[in-house]
């Protein structure tokens, strides 16, 4: 964008809209930023959900301070917007106000996947802080929870409760589990934790419905068994809040299409961030190093900076204790080197361009480094544990 801007406008006041917020100002930016949020809390990291909050912690990681956000921002929680106007540049909210901006930033994230079967309200999601606070309430006094999803929220959820006492089951519809984000062989690392914490897992599931009330649900399969629990959780991924974009007219697929300063390809003054946004070439990753890297780039492009060097996307999760991380993309590998028990090497046409390791984090953060290089790997030393991994570059 060419002109001055004088009044940023964000649009989800979750992670990434938040980081946005705070990046602009460290940036330099001193002109009006107002954040419009659906929930009742201020910005807050979402990790915890799935974990600490259900563990007891009271409240998950704030992005900043509340004296911070009332001081630099304005910051209207339990607001919805309902529709943007781009030709007036101006956002209208729920209460009928309208809001200019000259550049409006959409961080509406995504809502929870529902089953396309019947589903009985009683069933828990858990992608805000309120629905993990309903859920630890839940939990006293209940002995079985099923978990219906087996990627990451559904095993998180799963580890949690399971350390709770919870007799614990998760219900997979894919052939493993992770499918959507791990590679097989550490699916398998978690799958194996997981039994060997007691959890039962159950992939190639199909589910015909799930009935029941606060007092009990009972979820029906095709082929006619029954499963019965105190509690069940839903965690079976998300879909992108595009609606509002989609009604402006902004061109979306699977996502509010931007480009590599994560503006829309049609409009320059309008840009998203984190899960709802897909990239041109790179689609939409849903993970909390996007949420806070995809609000940094916005705030540089919106500024006119210059771009910072990418950097090797990762997730983490934490279950049972253990730690998994997930680095580059490994689901596009050829070749897998196990180095040792529980860490993997993911090469194509002989370059390193994933990594993934339960507890390894010297051997992970060495891996990632050697991701950005495109390095080309030694298969045989990289796969000796007690080889420094930066002598398995192939000369
Ligand atoms: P997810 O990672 O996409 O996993 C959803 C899982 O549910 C997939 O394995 C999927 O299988 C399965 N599934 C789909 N339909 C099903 C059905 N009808 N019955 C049973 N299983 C079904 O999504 P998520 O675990 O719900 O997580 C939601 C979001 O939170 C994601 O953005 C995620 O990245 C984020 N999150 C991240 C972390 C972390 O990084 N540590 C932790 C928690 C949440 P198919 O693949 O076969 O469809």
């Amino acid at each position: 964008m060419r002109e001055a801007i004088r009044r940023v406008l964000i649009v989800g006041a979750g992670h990434s809209g938040g980081a946005h917020a705070l990046a602009l100002r460290e940036l330099g930016f001193v002109g009006s930023i107002t954040l419009v949020g659906h929930e009742a809390h201020a910005p807050y990291e979402r990790p915890s959900l799935s974990k600490g909050i259900l563990q007891g912690e009271e409240r998950p990681l704030p992005l900043a301070e509340p004296w911070r956000w009332a001081e630099a921002f304005d910051l209207r929680l339990s607001t919805l917007a309902t529709a943007i106007d781009r030709v007036a540049r101006e956002v209208t909210l729920c209460d009928g106000r309208r809001l200019p901006y000259d550049a409006l930033v959409l961080a509406t994230g995504g809502r929870p996947r529902s089953l396309s079967v019947p589903c009985a309200a009683a069933v828990h999601r858990l992608s805000t802080l309120d629905e993990a606070r309903e859920l630890r309430g839940r939990m006293v006094g209940a002995r079985s929870v099923i978990v219906i999803g087996g990627g990451v929220i559904g095993l998180e959820v799963a580890a949690s409760l399971r350390a709770a006492g919870l007799s614990t089951t998760v219900l997979e519809a894919g052939p493993r589990l992770l499918g959507r984000n791990v590679p097989p062989d550490a699916a398998e690392w978690i799958a194996a934790l997981h039994a060997q914490e007691g959890v039962a897992i159950r992939t190639g599931v199909a589910i015909r419905a799930v009935e029941g009330d606060e007092g009990g649900v009972t979820v029906r399969l095709e082929g006619g068994e029954v499963l019965e629990a105190d509690l069940a959780v839903l965690g079976i991924g998300i879909l992108p809040r595009t609606e509002l974009a989609e009604a402006a007219g902004l061109p979306c697929r699977d996502g509010v299409l931007v480009d590599a300063g994560y503006a829309s390809i049609d409009d320059p003054h309008v840009f998203a961030i984190g899960d709802v946004a897909s990239r041109e070439g790179v689609g939409r990753q849903e993970t909390w190093f996007h949420a806070g890297g995809s609000a940094r780039a916005a705030a540089r492009a919106l500024l006119g900076l210059p771009p910072e060097p990418a950097d090797v996307p990762w997730f983490w999760s934490d279950q049972f204790g253990r730690t998994l991380r997930v680095a580059g993309a490994p689901m596009t590998a050829d070749t897998v080197v196990p180095r040792g028990a529980a860490f993997s090497l993911h090469l194509r046409y002989g370059r390193i361009v994933g990594a993934a390791g339960l507890d390894s984090p010297r051997d992970f953060a060495i891996a990632r480094r050697l991701i950005a290089a495109e390095a080309r790997l030694d298969a045989g030393r990289a796969a000796e544990p007690g080889t420094d991994l930066r002598k398995a570059v192939a000369a």
